[in-house]
């Protein structure tokens, strides 16, 4: 018989629209799930490798360690920069080019984040990786320069069943002339919270999850959450103290901050919790949307481990049934980052 307590339908705070099903029904373990997908890295001919750059399409931006300092080349015709430590180039296969007119047009990129096949950069330093997202937050705010593109989203699909076809360790970035259906649907319930409440929901939520039992990790800029109602277990949000509708203005103590917060529950997935695929999304807000304020929105950075499989209530409902609570995911993964202080 089931038991009562154990089940528990949560809407999300900022879209309502999007419901989950805490039922912990079943004794869930999520190394269970993903001891038989952890990544063996093996290394065939990597076109992202370095002395492969050949095999990619010209850089659009290239980033280079010169006297202790970032400097940034760019490749020319078919010759092709050396010694970088982040790589970025459009994708050889893309969704989107810049040839054809919208709603084709737009630019889908590689962010290759360092030469080394093997290690992701969040696993060696935080320094390091802030240099990493510094290189991409530069490539961002080029292209949101280009008139015709409206929204930019920066992802990460890692591990087999995330959807990513290549190991080495590398992000990709889609900029758009439309808008993002998720990211509208959260301006919408921003903009109508903003309407009646004179706030912003997501600073209201940052107030309320410091307090939380949601709360795996806190610097002087982020709080890192497992979010209320998870499409995911383990389903964890990055959210920024200051209000800003990108990322695009971030500075230097904001960016090391950002790659202290991220990588914090990227480590627990791959050390703690058995190494599974996952897919990681900045949602930024777009330029404009007619008479709806970008302002009001409130960037942030979602994960999704790949921990379960969406069935038909999932995909066809739009309802998650996740078998671990958030607060207990979140202790766990408090756990962990006690454990290694
Ligand atoms: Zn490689
Ligand atoms: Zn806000
Ligand atoms: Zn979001």
């Amino acid at each position: 018989m089931p038991n009562k307590s154990n089940i528990e339908v949560r809407r999300d705070f900022i879209v309502p629209t999007r419901i989950s099903i805490i039922s912990r029904v079943r004794k869930f373990r999520p190394k269970d799930f993903t001891h038989e997908e952890a990544i063996k890295r093996k290394r065939a001919t990597c076109p992202f490798c370095p002395g492969n750059e050949l095999m990619t399409p010209p850089a659009t931006l290239v980033a280079k360690i010169e006297h202790g300092e970032i400097k940034y080349y760019r490749d020319r015709d078919n010759k092709r920069v050396s010694n970088w430590f982040v790589r970025i180039f459009p994708n050889k296969y893309p969704a989107l080019i810049t040839a054809l007119p919208p709603p084709t047009y737009g630019y889908h990129e590689v962010i290759v984040e360092t030469p080394d096949h093997y290690v992701e950069p969040y696993l060696t330093s935080v320094h390091n990786y802030a240099l990493v997202l510094k290189v991409a937050i530069r490539r961002i705010n080029e292209i949101s320069k280009d008139p015709q593109i409206n929204h930019i989203i920066l992802i990460k699909n890692y591990g087999p069943r995330s959807g990513a076809s290549l190991e080495h360790p590398h992000m990709q970035l889609f900029a758009t002339s439309f808008t993002l259906p998720y990211i509208l649907e959260e301006i919408l319930y921003s903009n109508s919270y903003f309407k009646e409440k004179g706030t912003c929901p997501y600073c209201v939520l940052i107030r309320e999850e410091l307090k939380s039992p949601r709360l795996v990790y806190e610097n002087r800029s982020f709080i890192v959450v497992v979010a209320r109602a998870p499409r995911t277990p383990y389903e964890t949000w990055i959210l920024p103290k200051r209000h800003s509708p990108s990322l695009i203005d971030l500075d230097d103590q904001e960016i090391i901050d950002l790659a202290d917060a991220l990588q914090k529950p990227l480590e627990i997935l791959y050390k703690h919790l058995g190494n599974p695929s996952y897919n990681l999304w900045f949602h930024m807000a777009p330029k404009a949307i007619s008479e709806l304020s970008s302002i009001n929105y409130h960037w942030h950075i979602e994960i999704a481990p790949v921990l379960t499989t969406w069935g038909g209530f999932e995909r066809g409902g739009g309802v998650y049934i996740i078998p671990v609570s958030p607060e207990e995911a979140a202790m766990d993964m408090k756990k962990y980052l006690s454990l290694i202080k």
